[in-house]
């Protein structure tokens, strides 16, 4: 049992290390009834535009609220779930569940927002993944325009049945964002062909802003290859005030962090779509916490 796991997220994994083993097997096992024992709730959190400082949409991140453990962060189960397959279950109940929330909040609201979905790159190996995604929005009856899936630079690259998946869903108005971007190793040249719409800067881009260019390069420069390549730009991991100045000058779009808001428990962000009804409140002055 105490081989070394081939998903990333389990270098603490190591030879001879057998209690941690035992504990990972228990937890893969719980895992696996997580969803049919209602233990997996999904998070909202805003994103804002910057432009406007309106809501432009809500990021979903999934939580899984064991009955003894506590709050299990998705760093941990996430890459867990992708070994014992038990992420394709998983992601399948986030994508309907926050699809069916945010329809009833795109209702209330004066301006329709964006749905962005993280998808594992597992995922897309699925022989029937579009078929599957584009019947749940049909049964639902969700607009795909307002429905961005967010995936990794590392499930594009290569990957055959993944871009045709992803080809196949924006026939349809979906939109690709590449998560995390600039951390993985997909070459400039080959992004200017990949289907995809919006670059997410990375919040460790996002950290080095501090008011000096040399600490700017990177974030700038993702945002000026989005204006080239004709993409939008979502920065995440805005923590500071300058963080959010400084990208609404540098022509970044949209923004995600704890500045604005934390991810939200679905009935925190309900309340905040109740007040948001009559214009969302100008964030940041109403910085929003956690629930
Ligand atoms: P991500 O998609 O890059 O999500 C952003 C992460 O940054 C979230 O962590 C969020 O809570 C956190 N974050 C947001 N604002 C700030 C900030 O201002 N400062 C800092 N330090 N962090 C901030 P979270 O929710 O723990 O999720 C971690 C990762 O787990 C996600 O990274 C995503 O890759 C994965 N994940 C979460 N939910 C799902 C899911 O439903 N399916 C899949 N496949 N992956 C998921
Ligand atoms: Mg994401
Ligand atoms: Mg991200
Ligand atoms: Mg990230």
């Amino acid at each position: 049992v105490a081989k070394r796991r081939r998903t990333h997220g389990w270098q603490v994994y190591v030879e001879g290390s057998m209690e941690l083993g035992r504990e990972l097997a228990v937890l893969g096992e719980e895992l696996g009834r997580a969803v049919a024992d209602g233990e997996m709730r999904v998070a909202y959190q805003p994103i804002v535009a910057l432009s406007s400082g309106g809501l432009a949409g809500v990021e979903a991140l999934a939580r899984w609220h064991h009955p003894t453990r506590g709050v299990v962060p998705p760093a941990t189960f996430i890459p867990l779930a992708e070994e014992t397959g038990h992420i394709h279950g998983i992601g399948a109940w986030v994508l309907e569940e926050a699809l069916v929330r945010v329809k009833e909040w795109q209702e209330r609201l004066p301006k329709s927002i964006y749905l962005s979905v993280n998808v594992s790159a597992l995922q897309l190996e699925r022989p029937r993944f579009a078929a599957e995604v584009g019947e749940l929005i049909d049964r639902i009856g969700y607009d795909p325009a307002n429905l961005v899936l967010e995936v990794t630079e590392s499930a594009l690259v290569n990957e055959a049945t993944a871009l045709a998946h992803l080809v196949e869903l924006r026939t349809r108005g979906v939109r690709v964002a590449v998560d995390d971007f600039g951390t993985g190793y997909s070459s400039l040249q080959y992004l200017s062909r990949l289907p995809v719409d919006i670059l997410k800067i990375d919040r460790s881009f996002v950290a080095e802003l501090n008011g000096d260019p040399a600490g700017a390069a990177v974030a700038e420069a993702v945002i000026r290859l989005g204006q080239v390549l004709k993409l939008d730009t979502v920065a995440e991991g805005i923590e500071q005030p300058a963080q959010a100045t400084e990208l609404t000058m540098l022509g970044c779009d949209n923004a995600q962090g704890y500045h604005f808001a934390e991810p939200l428990a679905a009935d925190a962000m309900d309340d905040l779509v109740s007040r948001a009804a009559h214009g969302w409140p100008s964030l940041p002055e109403e910085r929003v916490g956690t629930a």
